[in-house]
């Protein structure tokens, strides 16, 4: 075991070493292989190139993927069957469900191995921002990796949200991390629980924020209350880690790991400072292959692709990803969005991390005392996880506010608010 991960460790360091061109080689390598891989062992895929008249052969580079037409999330859902490798089986497989804050629901399978090249792409991460062996490492995370982010070689520590910020404050003192791995609305919720004194105490280098879109007020905010810079870290359960900023405030994008494009509104690729939709290309996710998967993310290619850190990935513009709301009780108790998840997701967790309770959910609050909760089923589905909703709703809301739960068929995100699966309608 320990040799795959040294081996996985030393791949993904060795790419950071790369030139800019040598990368460039090694993506195209890459990038061909799994579209062999994908024809020969996903019906999905075969029809998708014999439809638009495409051979393996035809794709080398990142620029042939134009040929392809790009897929959706609802294709992936409907085409599930057919998107999984015949080359895997799914006991063999990590099985994992994305969370409804990603967007519609989705079953990803990654072959077994690709969770240590899912390490060592971690710590990366947590390297372009100061991290080393000599530091600590303290992360937030719904159900924390048993087997650790830093190969268990390194000081860490994970912690589950739902820790009351009185314990969590407690191991924040005790651990003073070095670093620590957070999602941006629960760090403005835990700043303002902690004194000023205890951030001084805790001393934390940097922080590095993942999960959600981060607006710069709010990052200035952090920086503000925690004292230090705060790096933004792009990745999914369906990509892995598909970006990281540097100590330069430069988003940089792991060509090793997958190819990002980003298309205008008639899937054209955009110009330098053009806004347009991400569309990403997985070059190592061999168990379920990602081609030209439209993820609902946007940014934009700033003129200078280089950055003067010397690492060899290209820089992408700030993603603007999912930005939920809070919600406002009446005489003004604000109820930030990690808790509402907390509340909706967390009893997913229950029915086990590979099923698909939920396709889709969007939660609005329409007056100070009343919110609409819809869900679309998935094949999992139980009438249990809505009892535990219920609870976890009025745990959270109490008498204050009334939520009305209702199944639907579809989520229209073009009529509801597309980017928001928590959204306040009342001022
Ligand atoms: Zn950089």
């Amino acid at each position: 075991m320990i040799s795959t991960k040294m081996k996985k460790l030393y791949e993904v360091k060795a790419c950071s070493k790369m030139s800019p061109e040598k990368l460039a080689e090694f993506r195209d390598l890459r990038l061909h292989r799994m579209i062999r891989h994908a024809y020969k062992t996903t019906p999905f895929y075969k029809n998708l190139m014999d439809q638009a008249k495409v051979k393996p052969a035809d794709i080398r580079t990142e620029k042939d993927l134009l040929k392809l037409p790009p897929v959706t999330k609802t294709d992936i859902q409907e085409n599930y069957d057919s998107i999984v490798s015949s080359a895997f089986k799914e006991e063999d497989c990590l099985v994992r469900t994305t969370s409804g804050s990603s967007g519609k629901m989705l079953r990803v399978l990654w072959e077994t191995d690709s969770f240590w090249n899912r390490l060592a792409m971690y710590y990366r991460c947590l390297s372009m921002i100061g991290y080393s062996p000599f530091k600590k490492l303290l992360y937030f995370l719904p159900v924390p990796e048993k087997s650790g982010f830093t190969f268990g070689l390194f000081r860490q520590m994970g912690l589950e949200p739902k820790t009351p910020f009185e314990e969590i404050r407690k191991h924040l003192l005790s651990f003073k991390p070095d670093i620590l791995a957070i999602y941006p609305s629960y760090a403005l919720d835990l700043s303002n629980f902690l004194s000023r004194d205890d951030i001084k105490k805790i001393g934390i280098e940097a922080i590095s924020l993942n999960s959600e879109m981060i607006l710069p007020h709010d990052r200035a905010d952090i920086e503000r209350k925690f004292n230090c810079k705060a790096y933004d870290e792009y990745s999914s359960v369906e990509m892995g880690f598909i970006a990281s900023m540097c100590r330069k405030r430069k988003n940089h994008v792991f060509t090793d790991n997958v190819i990002l494009e980003i298309l205008d509104d008639d899937g054209h690729p955009v110009r330098p400072g053009e806004r347009g939709e991400i569309v990403l290309t997985s070059l190592t996710n061999y168990a379920m292959p990602f081609i030209r998967y439209r993820i609902g993310d946007y940014s934009h290619f700033p003129g200078n692709s280089l950055c003067s850190c010397g690492l060899p990935f290209p820089v992408i513009g700030p993603i603007e990803g999912r930005k939920d709301d809070s919600f406002t009780l009446l005489g003004g108790t604000k109820i930030p969005a990690w808790k509402i998840y907390e509340a909706v997701e967390r009893p997913l967790e229950e029915f086990g991390m590979d099923k698909l309770v939920l396709t889709d959910f969007y939660m609005v609050q329409k007056k100070q005392d009343l919110a609409d909760f819809f869900y679309v089923k998935g094949p999992d589905f139980s009438d249990s996880y809505l009892t535990m909703l219920h609870q976890g709703l009025d745990n959270l809301f109490g008498h204050h506010l009334k939520v009305n739960v209702a199944e639907t068929d579809n989520i229209d995100r073009v009529k509801t608010v597309k980017r928001k699966y928590i959204h306040r309608e009342v001022a």
